[in-house]
């Protein structure tokens, strides 16, 4: 296939009002050093390949009982050399924490260690395998297990699942044990209450586990409505699912009270923990009430997200939910030996109630390393410090620009790791989504938008503690250009952003036609 010039394809040019990138169309589609990547299904060749293998045999025998490949698979493929360079032009075009801040809301994208990724490479923890003989990863279990102590310490809870492998998959995880506790006694209950502002994986989450989901509603300073709360509670009501601190950046401070409720009649408390960056160190869910809590590595201990990741969401449980977690699991005896629990042992170990399992090995090694190594290279003292210095730099960002954004939560006190403004007050049809752009423009992922839900056109910006005052203040000065251009109606910020690979995207357009190979785009 072709160079996707040869088919008429031109890069679109960027207009600018001093010139400097205004140029003629170059032959490649390439912009000095910011090079075009055309798809691997322009560029791939069916009959090329980066690596020899065999060549398929009609005549092979049939081991995957009628499963043998027998003729080409018919994907494009490239030479060695050249998927190198296509991933890794791909790779200059994305945005990563180790190129600048990343203002994601709720994501929580710190910095990740580089002692992590050294420790996570030792060989001895980096070639395991999932189906070594236990007796020969006795380190690895050590780990895990250790790992396991901390998260129970920190949380102030009873015991953990460490197999999940992300918040969603934890939260799963949770409301399962819940299902399965109500169910050991006899109780059905078929109602999970979810807060207005929660993360869409909460309902997601109860809905997927065969429950009812409803919507408790938020008092006017952002947090659940206590006495709302309490009226909808009742015998069909299995649990709640709550954020703390919640995605509109604040300490719900009724928590202990709304435990209290949920379990006088007859529920369970489960704390979305996405948030738990703002508290490690500071607050024990366990003390307010929690049954069951995700922890994303991926957030609040350090590790790679998205395409560095994977994520890892181990769940920490209460003791009236502990019985029932899931296989399999850590446990040190008292000759200081770790086992793995397995369903061949449970009985020894007197967990017989699992709900089964989430997974079909332990977890996520490679996160668990990671995430320990953070841990103890912070200590108790330095977790604290994250906390604090995660809310402190929220609240630089807050008070730096509330005086030009609409924090409508602003006055209920200082915020928590993270700040919430509105496009209230933008001029001319500008929204959100063009603030956004613009600050695409400025060399800044953006922040969260249009999440939480109750606040309309929502901006939710975490910096996290890894920012420097320095880098603050330039995002900072980033922030109040692109929205002093919205307040003041700037149409240009409507064509935004102009200097990215690619301009403003018919977001409409992609979700519901997408575009998925050349081909179909001829
Ligand atoms: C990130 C997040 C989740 C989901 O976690 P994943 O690890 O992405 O599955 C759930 N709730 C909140 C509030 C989050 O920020």
């Amino acid at each position: 296939m072709s160079n996707p010039n040869a088919s008429g394809w031109k890069p679109e040019m960027t207009p600018s009002e001093d010139g400097l990138h205004n140029g003629p169309a170059t032959v490649t589609g390439n912009r000095a050093l910011m090079l075009e990547e055309p798809l691997l299904f322009e560029i791939g060749q069916l009959d090329e390949t980066g690596v020899d293998l065999p060549e398929p045999r009609s005549d092979a025998p049939n081991r995957l009982g009628g499963f043998d490949r027998t003729d080409a698979i018919g994907l494009p493929a490239l030479k060695e050399g050249e998927a190198v360079r296509h991933y890794t032009r791909l790779s200059r075009q994305n945005y990563a924490i180790d190129l600048g801040l990343f203002p994601l809301g709720s994501c929580t994208m710190k910095h990740n260690p580089r002692l992590n990724e050294k420790v996570a490479r030792m060989p001895g923890f980096a070639d395991v395998h999932p189906l070594q003989p236990t007796s020969t990863v006795g380190g690895a279990l050590e780990v895990i297990n250790e790992l396991a102590h901390w998260l129970i310490e920190l949380t102030g809870m009873h015991g953990v699942a460490m197999s999940p492998k992300a918040g969603a998959h934890g939260e799963l995880c949770g409301i399962l044990c819940i299902r399965a506790a109500h169910e050991a006694r006899g109780d059905a209950r078929e109602v999970i209450l979810v807060p207005e502002s929660a993360h869409g994986t909460n309902p997601a989450t109860a809905a997927f586990a065969g429950y009812k989901v409803e919507n408790i509603p938020a008092t006017a300073e952002g947090r659940v409505d206590l006495e709302a709360l309490k009226a909808r509670l009742g015998p069909d009501v299995a649990g709640v699912m709550i954020t703390n601190p919640n995605t509109c950046g604040l300490f719900e401070r009724d928590m202990k009270a709304i435990s209290d409720a949920v379990h006088a009649a007859g529920g369970y408390v489960y704390c979305d923990g996405a948030n738990f960056n703002a508290i490690v160190g500071k607050v024990r869910p366990g003390d307010l009430g929690v049954d069951a809590m995700h922890i994303n590595l991926h957030k609040t201990f350090s590790t790679p997200h998205g395409g560095g990741g994977p994520g890892s969401g181990p769940v920490v449980l209460s003791e009236a939910l502990s019985p029932f977690g899931p296989l399999p699991f850590t446990a040190k005896t008292a000759d200081g030996v770790v086992h793995l629990v397995e369903e061949e042992n449970a009985a020894e170990f007197a967990h017989t109630q699992a709900f089964g399992r989430m997974t079909a090995f332990h977890g996520q090694m490679g996160m668990f390393t990671r995430a320990l190594t953070y841990i103890l290279s912070h200590g108790a003292d330095g977790l604290k410090q994250v906390a604090e210095d995660a809310v402190l730099n929220a609240n630089y960002i807050l008070r730096s620009l509330e005086d030009l954004l609409d924090a409508p939560f602003g006055a209920s006190g200082p915020c928590m790791h993270e700040a919430l403004f509105s496009d209230a007050g933008f001029e001319g049809g500008l929204s959100t989504l063009d603030l956004a752009k613009g600050l695409i423009d400025e060399g800044y992922h953006p922040m969260t938008v249009y999440f939480p839900l109750v606040v309309h056109g929502a901006m939710l910006v975490e910096p996290t503690e890894t920012e420097s005052r320095h880098s603050l203040d330039q995002f900072i000065a980033a922030f109040r250009n692109v929205a002093e251009r919205a307040k003041a109606g700037d149409e240009a910020l409507k064509q935004a952003p102009y200097y990215a690979p690619r301009r403003r995207l018919d977001e409409t357009q992609a979700a519901r036609k997408p575009v998925l190979a050349w081909s179909d785009a001829e």
